[in-house]
């Protein structure tokens, strides 16, 4: 495995299954060099998933004790930011990785990760059964995470496919589909976002392969994006899954270097092949 760090993790302060402490041990004991737990950032409406904002501080003071628990390992404090949270300040973690769970149809918007259920009746009953519609619904509003100067990083960018390798409910392939993640995924490399591969829904027994999806990658590829791996793990026991495989899928898809944020908040390039700094710092990162 030549991935070194892993920046998408949740813990106890959401809805992680472990604490920040025992996922930060384990990338450690998997020989990662650095960890990030990602705090589901606080949102507008009740639910049982994300911090709460009067939290938000203890989350902030724990991760300060913990920088100093490893010499050598870097612990980094991040939070995944949804486009529909306001209760949050991004300046105060190193790094922003900016996601959609939501489709805006309601007034407590329905959730697209939640269940099968939850998501089949979306579609059914906000969009009349056009699924084609909730995906130009779901990538509209990932144009938010391109807008946000603060974001770095975007998060498992074709998420409403967690469900489709049971449900079948969206077509990937259907020209609709294609054109309204093509935009999305044109602004975000444009605003200079590094796309993330997410295992997390193989971990959580969902896919069989990460998301984006060889077609998106291959995409990203051709347009000189900049992708890097994680587990968007809620346990310990899943903080590297499915490394070693992504990365094969990376080289396949005609990828040599993965994106790795360094000790000075740029991203710099890790060589598939051998491990070491290939090119340092890239010469392309806008914040
Ligand atoms: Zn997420
Ligand atoms: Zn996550």
């Amino acid at each position: 495995m030549r991935t070194r760090q892993n920046l998408h993790m949740h813990s106890l302060w959401d809805d992680g299954r472990n604490s920040c402490r025992e996922m930060l041990a384990a990338c450690r004991n998997q020989g990662l060099a650095a960890g990030g737990i990602s705090l589901h950032s606080p949102m507008p409406f009740a639910n049982d998933w994300t911090c709460t904002a009067d939290r938000v501080k203890d989350y902030l003071r724990e991760m300060d004790g913990l920088r100093q628990a490893w010499p050598d390992f870097r612990v980094l404090c991040g939070i995944e930011w949804d486009v529909l949270s306001t209760q949050v300040d991004l300046t105060s973690f190193d790094y922003v990785i900016g996601s959609v769970h939501h489709l805006p149809v309601r007034e407590v918007p329905p959730s697209v990760d939640n269940t099968p259920d939850e998501l089949a009746e979306t579609v059914r009953i906000d969009f009349g059964g056009d699924a084609d519609a909730a995906a130009e619904c779901y990538f509209q509003e990932l144009l938010k995470v391109a807008a946000e100067p603060r974001v770095r990083i975007c998060g498992h960018f074709d998420l409403l496919l967690k469900f489709n390798e049971r449900l079948h409910l969206f077509n990937p392939e259907s020209s609709r589909y294609r054109k309204a993640a093509h935009l999305a995924l044109e602004a975000l490399l444009d605003a200079g976002k590094v796309i993330e591969v997410n295992t997390g829904a193989m971990s959580r027994g969902w896919r069989s392969v990460p998301y984006p999806e060889a077609y998106w990658l291959q995409e990203i590829r051709r347009r000189h994006g900049r992708v890097l791996l994680s587990s968007d793990a809620h346990s310990a026991a899943h903080v590297t899954y499915y490394f070693e495989e992504a990365e094969a899928l990376l080289e396949a898809c005609g990828f040599d270097v993965v994106a790795e944020l360094n000790p000075s908040g740029e991203f710099a390039e890790i060589s598939l092949k051998n491990g070491g700094l290939r090119h340092g710092p890239s010469g392309h990162d806008k914040k």
